[in-house]
């Protein structure tokens, strides 16, 4: 039985409470507290869960923590697990619940996104020495990507205890550290509110982590549709919701290069199948790691909670249409106050396009259309075709720009380097502009197609060229030019080699 347990501070980490314990015991021995707190010596010290936390959460439940309050209030449990999929989330748990090793959802642990060093804001340190009589590790200061301190704006120091699981691991409590003399000290932070809406997003993920889980498993369908509808107000999608996703991440990189996430960039430029960008803006399934969730809404909509709002929205936001589109009052008589109005408009001006009767009675086009979309459709004049105004060519004229471009268009064919190209029509008409010219209308230019045919290779002509050119290139490289090696070389099938043989040994 415990004696004892520190009572948490605000959003105080499990790793600070438990190193204010073995301070506050007066043990020696870093194993005996573990032993008392987790029934096993060599209970290791992590960030994460520990290993034996069951144990411990059944010892404090006497001094009113129980094991949700632990785990949701003070560890990061709910960041790291907070846009997961239903599935992983529900693994993640029961592998926390069973005592598992794997507790950290693999995508975390692959891709390092995981802090090294615990860290703190030496203000906090101050306002808590004052209010508390110590200094605690604040959990939301230990996120992979926070930087800054949400509530002093300042930037957050590194100390020298890693926490990366190691056997070396010890429980240190923040009041312990040599440096702890604090300096505070004017700050250029750079990229300053990008930082700062990092701060205040982690903080708000801790505040409302169940809800935003709610709203992603909830409304998964309506996140894609939020996000293109977001991309396609910056013209980084298509009306047809498809992602522009080059310019997307041009202008995600420009939003960050200079902030401290450059190996998540990296993975942005370097790595297309871990293209977590693309996938985000799908509303893939895939479990997403926190600070990426973060970055993409910050962009999107300026901050998490922002874009949480709009999905929280959205729904009411298509009631809201449809209220729109209900009868509204007096609707029957305006019906036909409308109609009538509009056929009057058009008996007015029979020969009218669609325009001059939109403009003609635009308060009756626009009820009608809202509401009587269907009856407009079929009492529309027709849509008139704009007359087109056909130039006339000046076909002899075309064809003897043309024909003088062909020579020009033989030569760069020949010298094209590397292996030799066929002269053909096609080929020479995709080195003549405008190429669609000479492709449609080839029977109005007699001269440039009749130029083009005494140019155009037949078989033979070409293989004869194509040896040319391997003797030529068998020479640069110094290697002897036999026959077989010629006609290797030149690539002509081995079936037609016979034909050739001869003219290589005369
Ligand atoms: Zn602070």
């Amino acid at each position: 039985m415990l004696t004892f347990f520190p009572k948490p501070y605000p959003d105080e980490l499990l790793y600070s409470i438990i190193a204010r314990y073995h301070v506050w015991s007066g043990n020696d021995e870093m194993s005996d507290s573990m032993e008392q707190l987790f029934g096993d010596r060599r209970e290791r010290a992590t960030l994460l869960i520990p290993k034996h936390f069951k144990y411990l959460a059944e010892k404090t439940k006497e001094f009113g923590l129980s094991y949700e309050t632990l785990l949701y209030e003070h560890t990061i449990f709910p960041l790291i697990t907070c846009f997961l999929s239903k599935n992983s989330y529900d693994h993640t748990l029961q592998s926390v619940i069973n005592e598992n090793q794997l507790i950290i959802p693999l995508c975390i642990y692959k891709d390092s996104i995981y802090p090294r060093f615990l860290k703190y804001c030496p203000h906090c340190i101050m306002d808590d020495r004052d209010e508390y009589g110590e200094a605690y590790w604040h959990r939301k200061h230990q996120s992979f990507g926070v930087e800054m301190c949400d509530k002093h704006r300042c930037l957050l120091k590194e100390s020298d205890i890693e926490i990366i699981d190691s056997r070396s691991n010890r429980y240190i409590a923040l009041n312990l550290l040599n440096e702890i003399t604090v300096t505070l000290e004017e700050e250029n932070i750079p990229c300053f509110n990008i930082e700062l809406q990092i701060a205040y997003d982690i903080d708000y993920i801790y505040k409302n982590y169940e809800f935003i889980r709610r709203m992603l498993w909830e409304k998964h369908s309506s996140i894609r549709e939020t996000t293109i509808a977001l991309l396609f107000n910056r013209k980084l999608a298509t009306q047809k919701g498809l992602v522009k996703n080059n310019r997307l991440r041009h202008e995600f990189n420009n939003k960050y290069i200079s902030t401290c996430f450059k190996q998540i960039l990296l993975n942005l430029q370097d790595n297309k199948t871990a293209d977590w960008l693309i996938t985000l803006c799908r509303g893939g399934k895939n479990t997403v790691v926190p600070i990426r969730f973060i970055l993409f809404t910050n962009f999107l909509a300026g901050s998490l909670e922002s874009f949480m709002g709009l999905l929280n929205e959205q729904e009411k936001f298509i009631d809201k249409k449809k209220e729109e589109y209900n009868p509204p009052n007096g609707y029957e008589e305006k019906l036909v106050q409308y109609r009538k109005r509009w056929l009057d408009a058009w008996n007015k001006n029979p020969c009218g396009c669609r325009s001059d009767l939109k403009k003609s009675d635009s308060s009756a086009y626009t009820w009608l259309i809202r509401h009587d979309h269907e009856w407009l459709l079929n009492h529309l004049p027709q849509i008139k075709k704009p007359k087109v105004r056909t130039k006339v060519k000046d076909w002899i004229k075309i064809d003897n720009e043309l024909e003088s471009l062909v020579e020009k268009a033989v030569y760069k064919i020949k010298n094209s380097g590397g292996k030799p190209e066929r002269i053909t029509i096609a080929n020479i008409r995709r080195y003549i502009r405008p190429k669609v010219l000479l492709q449609r209308n080839y029977k109005l230019l007699p001269k440039t197609m009749y130029k083009i045919g005494q140019y155009v290779e037949t078989i033979y002509d070409y293989r004869l060229r194509k040896i040319e050119w391997a003797k030529s290139e068998l020479e640069k490289e110094g290697k002897s030019a036999t026959p077989h090696i010629v006609l290797q070389k030149s690539g002509i099938r081995p079936d037609d080699w016979n034909k050739f043989r001869q003219l290589l040994t005369s």
